[in-house]
Parts: C-alpha cells; structure tokens; sequence
C-alpha cells in the first residue's frame, strides 16, 4: 500500500464533492466530534445547526476542524482535513448576505438538507422553529492524504 500527500487543490476537489464530515471542536477542554452536512466553496464550508453543544463549544473556541473521507478498503481511501474558524452568520447586521447565500448553496446540494441538524431527541413540539443559525468554517488549513494498493 502506499500512502501520499494530497496537493491543496485536491484536497479542495474532494471537499467540493463532499456533503457529509466530522466537525471537531472544544468544549470544556474535552474535544467533541458530531457529524455534520455541509457545502464547499470559495474557502469556506458552510453549515446549518440548532443551538447546542457544539454551537457554545465553537462560540468558546473558534478554531474547529472537518475531516472528510472515503474508504472504499484499509488499503484504498482519501481523507481530508480542513482547519480554520468558525463564524455565525446572523440574519441582520453585516453578514446577512453571507447568510442567505449559505442557505442557497446548502438547498441547491440538496433539498432536505435541514432535516439531520434540526431534529434531536428532545423534538417534541414540531411546530415551533428551535433557535438555530447557519455558519461557516474559513479555511486557514488542508492537509489531505490517500492510500492505494
Ligand atoms: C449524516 C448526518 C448529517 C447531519 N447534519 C447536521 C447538520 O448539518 N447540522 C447539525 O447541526 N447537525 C447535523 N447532524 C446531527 C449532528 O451530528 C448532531 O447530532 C446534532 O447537531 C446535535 O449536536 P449538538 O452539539 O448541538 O448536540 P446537543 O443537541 O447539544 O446534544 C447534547 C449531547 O448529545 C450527544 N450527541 C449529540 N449529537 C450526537 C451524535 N451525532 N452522536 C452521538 N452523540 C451525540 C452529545 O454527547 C452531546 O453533548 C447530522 C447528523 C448526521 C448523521
């Protein structure tokens, strides 16, 4: 098997495909990783979350991380890390702009895509929206690496 370093705009290629990844962020100096959908571009990942642990994690310490991969064998598979930091886009003031176009991007890649980040298990009144917000990681960082037989 060999293992090989992906260039940026590989890395890049793969985080535009991409619509499922691992954020990783710190809360009470424990890390804590969730799964979570999210669209590329242009340096950004752009996601959609109900307010919870991973929200006041990333509030408390902007610096986050999203791995994504594809293992089709041990011996064959890709895997990317995008390092940066976090930013809430809000619905007024001057991110709004950023804000609607994250919600465009997102529903363009697909049409459910609210539907993971706005259910937990303490769902009980469906009607009412729960506060949430959408945000986006600025990529400071990749590093990728693949493996082949
Ligand atoms: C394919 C997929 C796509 C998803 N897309 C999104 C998305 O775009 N946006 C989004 O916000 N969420 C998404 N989720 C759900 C996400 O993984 C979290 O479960 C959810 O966002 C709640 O996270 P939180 O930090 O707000 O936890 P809270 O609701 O605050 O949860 C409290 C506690 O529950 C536990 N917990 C929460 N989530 C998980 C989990 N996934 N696995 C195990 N334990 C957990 C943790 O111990 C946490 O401390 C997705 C999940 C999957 C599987």
């Amino acid at each position: 098997m060999i293992v090989s370093e992906m260039n940026t705009q590989e890395c890049r290629m793969h985080l535009a495909t991409s619509r499922v990844g691992h954020l990783a962020c710190v809360t009470n100096g424990m890390p804590y990783v969730v799964p979570i959908s999210f669209v590329y571009e242009n340096s950004h990942i752009y996601s959609f979350s109900l307010i919870g642990r991973k929200v006041w994690a990333m509030r408390g310490h902007p610096q986050v991380c999203l791995e994504v991969d594809e293992i089709h064998s041990p011996r064959s598979w890709w895997s990317v890390i995008a390092f940066g930091r976090y930013e809430e886009l809000s619905e007024t003031g001057p991110r709004q702009n950023e804000r609607d176009h994250a919600w465009s991007l997102l529903q363009q890649a697909r049409p459910d895509w609210w539907e993971p980040g706005s259910e937990t298990p303490y769902s009980e009144d469906k009607v009412a929206i729960p506060p949430h917000l959408f945000f986006r990681i600025n990529i400071e960082k990749i590093t990728g690496r693949r493996a082949f037989a």
